[in-house]
This record gives structure tokens, sequence and C-alpha cells, in this order.
């Protein structure tokens, strides 16, 4: 026998055991989304290289190692997009959707990044994105924020995660701020790892986010950046802050939070939780000012955020909060007797007519009744409806309750519909 070829490292299959509860977080999201006028836009998978080099920075753990890039058979330089926001840029202004207008838009799909992978990290992995362009004020930082906090309440959630919070500034106030923070980490360089080292002199705000508690303690006395903030970033960020806490929205804020790409200013944001080990972040996003002009198009501010599919799946299963999800089958439609198959199918046609959003699975190879009723059983349906000679005769369905101690019930043919939206709602 040939060796059987396996699927690439860090990029998963997921199974029909898995696929119901992505459909029910992808299905919530989208929910979500409509729920504050946001549509949906499809990008391509794949990108000139180019776009993922200017908007997210050179210097950036993105482009400098984690890119799939590659040459196609024209010698151009393609790269698998590893996040979604530059090729929403792109789209938005190469078709015109952007100058002078209002959009809010959504996107799901996969992404790809060449990191080591473990417990939720992958190298194929899917985000769900929302952005906002058009608007300046901080009233829209605050409502995508309340999108995101209405998500959590939605999966059930909540109680897990935190809102942390902080301000970039301008580019000019945070220009300002690198020069005095270059200069206390020039300082204090023998306390620094080698990464900071290198990150002092490459984009020296991410040594800031150092894991490494040396680091940290390093930086104790560094400057802060809201120290170089002037008064127009500094009424955005306090606007901002007074709305969440008049939605009831509470949040930390975290001077060190800075986030890795170089297009963020003002406010960033990330949704942290202690129930999912080291890869904590759920969420996270902020104000994109300065992109769509950096893309080429005409000065848009923006606003969004991505979130990580595969880390609120492990987030809902680690909380066992996937029990209320429905299962693929409500019902399993079993058949025993000369030509009762034919009439069953028949039975099982006009229900799924009249019940739209019943899930019915008529067994199907024959055998005998505990052959049936163990694929019924493996279905996860909640009933079955058993049709013999005399259940056709009569015009009476025998009805199972699979996962309840309830009684067998007959039930006239012309009632298995109201039956059916009972079982599902
Ligand atoms: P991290 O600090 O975990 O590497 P990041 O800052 O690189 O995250 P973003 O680029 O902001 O992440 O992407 C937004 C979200 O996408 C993350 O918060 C996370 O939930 C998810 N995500 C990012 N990289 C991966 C990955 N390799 N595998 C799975 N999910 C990921
Ligand atoms: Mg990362």
């Amino acid at each position: 026998m040939s060796k059987a070829i396996q699927a690439v490292r860090g990029m998963n299959d997921c199974l029909p055991s898995e696929t119901n509860i992505w459909q029910m977080v992808e299905a919530t999201l989208r929910r979500v989304a409509s729920n504050y006028g946001f549509s949906e836009i499809r990008m391509p998978i794949v990108e000139s290289t180019a776009l993922f080099k200017r908007s997210i920075g050179e210097v950036t753990d993105i482009v400098e190692k984690e890119m799939y890039t590659f040459d196609d058979r024209n010698g151009d330089s393609l790269t698998l997009r590893p996040e979604g926001t530059a090729s929403c840029v792109r789209a938005g202004n190469q078709h015109g959707l952007l100058y002078n207008q209002e959009q809010r838009l959504w996107y799901m799909g996969p992404m790809f990044r060449h990191e080591r992978p473990q417990k939720g990290r992958y190298r194929q992995f899917h985000q769900f994105g929302i952005e906002a362009f058009g608007i300046a004020t901080p009233d829209i930082d605050a409502e995508v924020i309340m999108l995101s906090a209405r998500l959590w309440r939605e999966l059930g959630i909540n109680d897990v995660v935190t809102l942390e919070l902080n301000t970039l500034g301008s580019n000019e106030e945070r220009a300002e701020y690198r020069d005095a923070l270059v200069a206390y980490l020039t300082e204090h360089e023998e306390k620094l790892d080698e990464d900071s080292k290198r990150r002092m002199h490459t984009n020296p705000l991410r040594v800031l986010d150092s894991k490494n508690p040396e680091v940290q303690a390093a930086l104790v006395n560094a400057p802060k950046l809201s120290e170089y903030l002037g008064e127009e970033s500094r009424e955005h960020f306090a606007s901002l802050c007074q709305r969440l806490e008049a939605a009831g929205i509470d949040y930390v804020i975290n001077e060190r939070l800075v986030r890795g790409l170089d297009y963020y200013n003002r406010t960033v944001f990330e949704w942290v939780t202690t129930s999912l080990g080291a890869q904590g972040t759920v969420c996270a996003g902020g104000r994109y000012d300065g992109l769509v002009e950096q893309l080429g198009g005409k000065g848009t501010s923006g606003f969004g955020f991505a979130l990580g599919i595969e880390r609120l799946v492990l987030l809902l299963t680690s909380l066992e909060k996937v029990n209320n999800v429905r299962p693929q089958v409500d019902v399993y439609v079993a058949m025993l007797g000369d030509g009762v198959d034919i009439k069953a199918n028949q039975l099982a046609e006009m229900w799924r007519d009249e019940v739209p959003e019943a899930r019915i699975q008529c067994h199907c190879g024959g055998g005998n009744f505990k052959k049936q009723m163990k694929r019924a059983d493996k279905s996860a349906a909640s009933i079955a409806i058993i049709l013999g000679e005399d259940e056709i005769a009569q015009q009476v369905a025998t009805v199972k309750y699979l996962r309840e101690r309830k009684e067998q019930i007959s039930v006239p043919f012309d009632q298995v519909p109201s039956l059916l939206e009972e079982l599902i709602n």
C-alpha cells in the first residue's frame, strides 16, 4: 500500500462533528454585523506581495517571516493573504467605494501565516473582520466595539473576555514618542534581549509588548506614549471611553498595547481571555486613518477589527457552550416492510416541502429495525419516525424520542409538520 498523503502542517480539516459549531458561530457573526448595517465583501485569497509589504509594514513579524509568498508562472510575486484589511482597502480603492463615502463592510475567510503551529495558532486560520470607512469621529470606534461586545454576549462568552484599550495618537505624536523611547532604550540596551535590541531600531514600539519579563522590567521607567498626546488625540480617546461607559462596556487601559501592524493610529484595542493559554487574543483592531492613502487612494478614515474564528470555537468548546448547538439532523426516518421505503420517501419529501427548516434524514441501505435505530442514534437526531406497513395503512407515524425519556407516540401524517415545527423551534 502506498503511503497516505497528510494535510499540510498547521492547516486543518474541519470535520462534520465540528462544522455545526462553526456554522453557528458564522451565522452569529453575520447576523450581528447586519444588526449594525454592515455588508459583506469578498476578496481574493491571493494578492500582489507588494500590497502587504506596503500596508502591514516591512519590519513586522508578518512581512518579515510569516507570509506564504511565491512567484507564479509569469514571474509575478504573489502572497496568500495573511490578513484582510489590506485586501479590503485595495478592493475599496479599486472600485471607488471609499473616497467621500461611508462604507461599513465585513468579510470572513481563510488567512495564511507561516507560524509555529500550536493550540490557537495555525498556518491556515480563519478571520471575521469588520471595516468602517469614512468616519473620523470616535462614535464609530465606540459602535464597532459595541458590535464586538454584542458578539460575545450572543455567543455566551462575555464573562471570559476583557477589553483592553489604548491610543497611539497621531503619526506625528507617535514619531516624537518613538524618538524619546529609542533614547531610553539605548540607555538601557544591556537589559534588552536580542529581539528587542533588533526591534529598537526597526519597530521600537513593538519592544513595549515584548513577552519577556526582563524586558518588561527594564521598561518600568520608560517614557509613556500618553504623555506625548496632543489635545485632539486626548479628546478622541476620552470621548470613546465615555461612550463605552455609557454603553456599559467595561475596559482596561493598557498603555503597552501597540499592536503589531504599522498602520494603526489613535484607538487600538484587543479582547483577551485567560481561558485559552498563550494564545489569549480573540479579537484585535483599531483605527487606521492613513492606510487608504498609503495604498494609493484619497485620504479616508478607517476603523476595524479582526477576530480569529478557531480561537472562538476553542473557547466555546472549552466552556462547554456547544451543547445547545443544533445537531445536523433533527429527524431520522426508519422504514420496515415491503414497498414502505418508496412511500416513506414521498412522505419525507412532503414534510421537507412543508417545513423547509427541518433536517430530515431517510434511512437508506435496508437492514433490520435494530440496525436502523443504531443509525438513528448516531445521526444525533432528536426523534425517529418509524414507518411500517401498519403505519402506512393507518396514515400515522410512530414517533420515538431518542434523547428524552418520553413515551413513544402515534401522530397522524398530516400532523407531522406541526410536530416538526415544534421540534426545531
Ligand atoms: P497574535 O498576537 O496571537 O499573534 P496577531 O496580533 O498576530 O495575534 P492579528 O493580526 O491582529 O493577530 O489577527 C487578529 C486575530 O486573528 C487574532 O487576535 C487571533 O484571534 C487571530 N489569529 C492571528 N494569527 C492567528 C493564527 N496563526 N492562528 C489562529 N488565529 C490567529
Ligand atoms: Mg501574530
